[in-house]
């Protein structure tokens, strides 16, 4: 038995405001006059100065404001990088991803690019990185994916869904300022919220299921029915324990793995490009044989916030891409050992799959 031997984020602050500290920070970071700073920003705060007056520009620094409307590409990632090199003198002293896990993974993966040759797509899978990243920041803006302390950033390539899993991939500081997520919209507070909660699901409810990952797993659970159950929190309360939750959550999985719904939702995300926070919930909503209670309290939550989750996103669809879904789901093995155990493949079928994919 060899046990996992993973790294984690190397800093990270937590607090109200603490985004101020951002400049002092980086400061001893910069290499040179030549080596800038680049900032990707979730272009839905362009013109926002609450937030991008107090991003520390100095030299030749750049914002990049980056859509979050679609999941990053391996393609993206390959047109930023080229981007960055041909527009600078020096290698950047660092990538400063600020947005939710759409922005986080892009800076991520841009990083680990601009040291190492050839395309993204290449490094799809695990532990095929060869030298560390530049030096890169990530400020979460929107909480749930646990994406700002994983070791994995998502992409969809030519081929498929996966990310690149490496030791050089965790962010090497985080700053969790509650404050940033006042912003976001109802309805996607939600679905990002509901990643952490299904995280939480899927990591105490599988086999891989260990004394470390329980740890963090019950207590981002526990955070997540306070947030949203009770009814006595303030606004600030709960944008302070769901930022907590998420990175709870994703060091739950970390030492464990995700199952069920994620495996299915990325077939959705494949093939009709789903987003993930969403694409989770459609998928969650039709899972109660394989996690009763998960989808049980799912409910009430959902019923509770008045949440609609969209119907019948896969009537329009054929037999071959049903295939597709179901392939893109079955390929994550890992997903359903972790769910189902070491004889997964003789309690799921594809005729299953097809019949729960019939349903959203
Ligand atoms: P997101 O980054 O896709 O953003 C969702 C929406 O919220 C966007 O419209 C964005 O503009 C908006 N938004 C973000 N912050 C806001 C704010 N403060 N105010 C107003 N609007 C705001 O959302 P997400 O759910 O955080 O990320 C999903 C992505 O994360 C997917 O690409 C998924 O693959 C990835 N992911 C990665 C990991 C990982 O470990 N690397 C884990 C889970 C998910
Ligand atoms: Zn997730």
């Amino acid at each position: 038995m060899t046990y996992k031997n993973y790294p984690m984020v190397s800093r990270v602050v937590f607090g109200r405001g603490s985004f101020n500290q951002l400049g002092d920070i980086l400061e001893p970071k910069r290499l040179n006059e030549r080596a800038p700073f680049i900032f990707l920003v979730d272009d839905v705060f362009k013109g926002n100065s609450w937030l991008t007056s107090r991003i520390p520009l100095a030299y030749d620094d750049q914002i990049l404001y980056i859509s979050a409307d679609e999941e990053p590409k391996t393609s993206q990632v390959d047109e930023l990088v080229e981007q960055i090199i041909l527009s600078h003198k020096d290698r950047p002293s660092g990538i400063i991803g600020i947005g939710g896990g759409t922005i986080l993974d892009l800076a991520k993966a841009i990083s680990i690019m601009l040291t190492n040759e050839g395309e993204a797509k290449d490094y799809q899978g695990w532990d095929l990185v060869k030298y560390p990243a530049v030096y890169h920041v990530g400020v979460p803006t929107i909480s749930g994916t646990g994406a700002e302390v994983s070791r994995t950033t998502v992409l969809t390539g030519p081929e498929k869904k996966l990310g690149i899993n490496s030791d050089y991939t965790p962010f090497d500081q985080v700053i969790l300022d509650p404050e940033l997520t006042k912003d976001v919209p109802k309805d996607q507070w939600f679905y990002t919220g509901m990643d952490c909660y299904i995280h939480c699901i899927e990591s105490l409810n599988g086999t891989y299921l260990n004394a470390f990952s329980q740890s963090y797993g019950e207590k981002a659970f526990q955070l997540c029915k306070e947030i949203f159950m009770d009814n006595d929190l303030s606004e600030k309360e709960m944008q302070d324990k769901l930022m907590m939750a998420s990175w709870h959550g994703g060091m739950s999985i970390a030492y464990s793995q995700v199952g069920v719904a994620h495996a299915m939702s990325y077939g959705l995300s494949y093939l009709l490009g789903t987003k993930h926070g969403i694409g989770n919930c459609i998928v969650f909503d039709h899972l109660e044989e394989f996690y009763p209670e998960g989808v049980k309290l799912f409910k009430v939550m959902k019923a509770k916030h008045n949440i609609q989750l969209p119907q019948g996103i896969c009537n329009e669809l054929d037999d071959n891409e049903f295939d597709i879904m179901i392939d893109i789901a079955l390929s994550l093995e890992p997903l359903w050992e972790n769910a189902l155990g070491k004889g997964w493949k003789q309690k799921i079928s594809r005729e299953k799959l097809l019949s729960l994919y019939k349903k959203m």
